[in-house]
């Protein structure tokens, strides 16, 4: 898990303005790593897509060979992007799924959740 600085420098790969980018690198100079995490929170308000989030294809696929249904990934999931329905865990509300996050993948047992090459999508986000 990456500590707050390099969360927030791992920001930098996305397209920026030069006010935000300016706003991003004074806070890291002058702020401590307490003060850093609610820059963070606020920072998101800067977060947009460049397109339409359902023009988007971001989103987890489930290899049905190896998924054991144990529901870790619906259990976790916050945009509630899994259901669970007929004894399976499925994707059913794909367009919610936060863009180039792939954290459910790091929870499946079985490793049966894959999600897209996010080089292919760095473009779809910016910071104005
Ligand atoms: S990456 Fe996050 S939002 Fe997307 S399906 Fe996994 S847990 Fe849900
Ligand atoms: S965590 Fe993996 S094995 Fe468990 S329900 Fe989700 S996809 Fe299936």
């Amino acid at each position: 898990m990456k500590n707050v600085r390099e969360r927030l420098e791992y920001l930098k790969r996305y397209k920026m303005t030069i006010e935000v980018k300016e706003e991003l690198d004074r806070a890291l100079e002058t702020m401590t790593d307490e003060e850093l995490e609610d820059f963070s929170k606020e920072f998101r308000k800067h977060r947009h897509t460049t397109k339409d989030r359902k023009e988007i294809e971001w989103y987890p696929t489930i290899d049905r060979e190896r998924c054991v249904s144990c529901k870790l990934c619906y259990d976790f999931c916050p945009k509630s992007v899994y259901s669970f329905m007929d004894e399976m865990v499925k994707v059913t509300n794909p367009y919610e799924c936060v863009l180039m996050c792939s954290h459910c993948t790091t929870l499946c047992p079985e490793c049966a959740i894959s999600f897209p090459k996010d080089e292919d999508f760095i473009d779809y986000i910016e910071y104005r």
